[in-house]
């Protein structure tokens, strides 16, 4: 018998959790936190105990308790019994926070699947970031064109398109037909052909049921979305036009997005600045020869931003050793400022204030690269605003979401023909239903029996 049970990623974009069982074999695809994950218990400063390991989180029934799923250390100081591993491996989609956080409480004895890509991004976290650390674990890679066995279940990873390299769906063969996971992905983005030809695999195999995500299934979409090609266009326009900075933001791992804003930069005659942390992920992901991302350390284009430290005065000591290889490529706020119309500089918001020390003249850009707010009280972007008023520039909002939008999410399902579709990642499941045949809607923790 062959069961699906969904623990994430329910009535809520993000925070998949899928168990796939075979007889006795267990498997769990992605491991991921929700985004506003405990939201009701804990907020700012209060938040989970790490001391405690899964004790809090179970007080309020955060993480479902799966016999042989977490670590020893996690279970110490709770009443939940440890026993050695009954789930035999995890697979992680892509290294998205929603997909991969909560594998910090798994057993290190059970393996952890994981594209190449995926690694280097995760290693890359836990090296630039003092409080990531996703757990000991025993990682095997791989890529398109692997079949893993895990006792009765096999499993094929197909690359797909999404706002991250290195994403994979799955194609789960049973004892019982074959499940296929989406994982995150799209039709509009610079790959599409990777999601095309899971898309053409996923058919061939006639599934049973197809776990498909859907971020934007919802009727009216209010935020505005290009392809990557557009942003590129729009952006360069921007650039093209303008003798002074222009600064951008975007999501710290979409590396499409940053090889768009080197492309503006590269055709406009520019050079973009970037942080120690982007340059360090760029020479991480040059492990990987399938991701074809310009080297910081060569790239004459490419300059790296180093903010005082410590001292004030850019001391070697100042900053972590994993910053210092760039220490040749620093460049410094009264550089930015002298040198400004030459150059893009990737600045997130939470590093905003050393536009204090920048100075950027009134009527420079911003570009926003993310989506927009979900909310109008959102107070972030109340104080990102406050701050461009504040210097006098100007503000574009230009970014190419990472999921398919309702119509194409309709066709995947109609092209695939699954026998069941199951939709998570998603806040909207009833549409599904409406849109799509053949769908079962999904409730937490039930299992469906294939
Ligand atoms: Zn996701």
């Amino acid at each position: 018998m062959v069961k699906l049970t969904f623990f994430g990623g329910v009535n809520e974009v993000g925070g998949n959790k899928v168990l796939v069982e075979d007889r006795k074999t267990r498997v769990f695809f992605d491991f991921g936190q929700s985004f506003n994950f405990g939201a009701e218990y804990f907020t700012g400063w209060l938040s989970p105990r790490a001391i405690n390991g899964l004790g809090d989180h179970f007080e309020f029934g955060l993480l479902p308790k799966v016999r042989g799923l977490y670590a020893k250390e996690q279970l110490a100081f709770t009443d939940f019994p440890y026993v050695e591993p009954e789930v035999n491996a995890v697979f992680l989609s892509h290294a998205h926070f929603d997909h991969v956080a909560h594998i910090c409480f798994v057993d290190p004895l059970i393996p952890v699947y994981l594209g190449v890509g995926t690694k280097l991004f995760l290693e890359s976290m836990e090296e630039t970031s003092s409080f990531c650390d996703y757990g000991e674990h025993e990682y095997q890679t791989f890529r398109t064109g692997n079949i893993i066995r895990v006792d009765d279940i096999m499993v094929e990873p197909v690359h797909v398109d999404h706002s991250i390299p290195a994403a994979y769906g799955f194609i789960i063969h049973t004892s019982e037909g074959t499940v296929v996971y989406t994982g995150d992905l799209r039709l509009h983005g610079p790959r599409k052909d990777l999601t095309e030809e899971f898309m053409e695999k996923a058919k061939e195999c006639k599934p049973d049921a197809l776990i498909c995500e859907g971020t934007r299934m919802t009727l009216k979409e209010n935020r505005r979305n290009y392809s990557e090609s557009q942003v590129e266009r729009l952006s360069s326009r921007i650039v093209s036009s303008t003798g002074k900075i222009v600064f951008t933001t975007r999501y710290s791992r979409d590396m499409d997005r940053f090889r768009t804003f080197y492309n503006v930069a590269v055709n406009n005659e520019r050079r973009i600045v970037v942080s120690p942390k982007t340059a360090y992920l760029l020479g991480k992901l040059n492990e990987d020869e399938h991701l074809d991302l310009p080297d910081p350390l060569k790239d004459e284009h490419i300059l790296v931003y180093f903010k005082r430290k410590k001292s004030g005065t850019y001391d070697d000591a100042d900053y972590h050793v994993w910053e210092r290889q760039f220490m040749d490529k620093m460049v410094t706020c009264k550089f930015v400022h002298k040198n400004q119309s030459r150059l893009i500089m990737d600045l997130d918001f939470y590093q905003f204030a050393e536009l204090i020390d920048i100075k950027p003249p009134r009527g420079s850009h911003f570009i926003h690269s993310m989506s927009e707010p979900f909310s109008e009280e959102d107070i972030e972007d109340e104080v990102l605003h406050n701050w461009l008023d504040h210097f006098g520039m100007q503000f574009h909002q230009l970014h190419a979401s990472g999921h398919m939008n309702k119509k194409q999410l309709e066709e995947f399902v109609e092209h695939i023909k699954p026998k069941h579709v199951f939709p998570i990642h998603t806040e909207n499941q009833r549409l599904f239903k409406e849109k799509c045949k053949n769908v079962q809607t999904v409730e937490y923790g039930k299992q469906y029996i294939l």
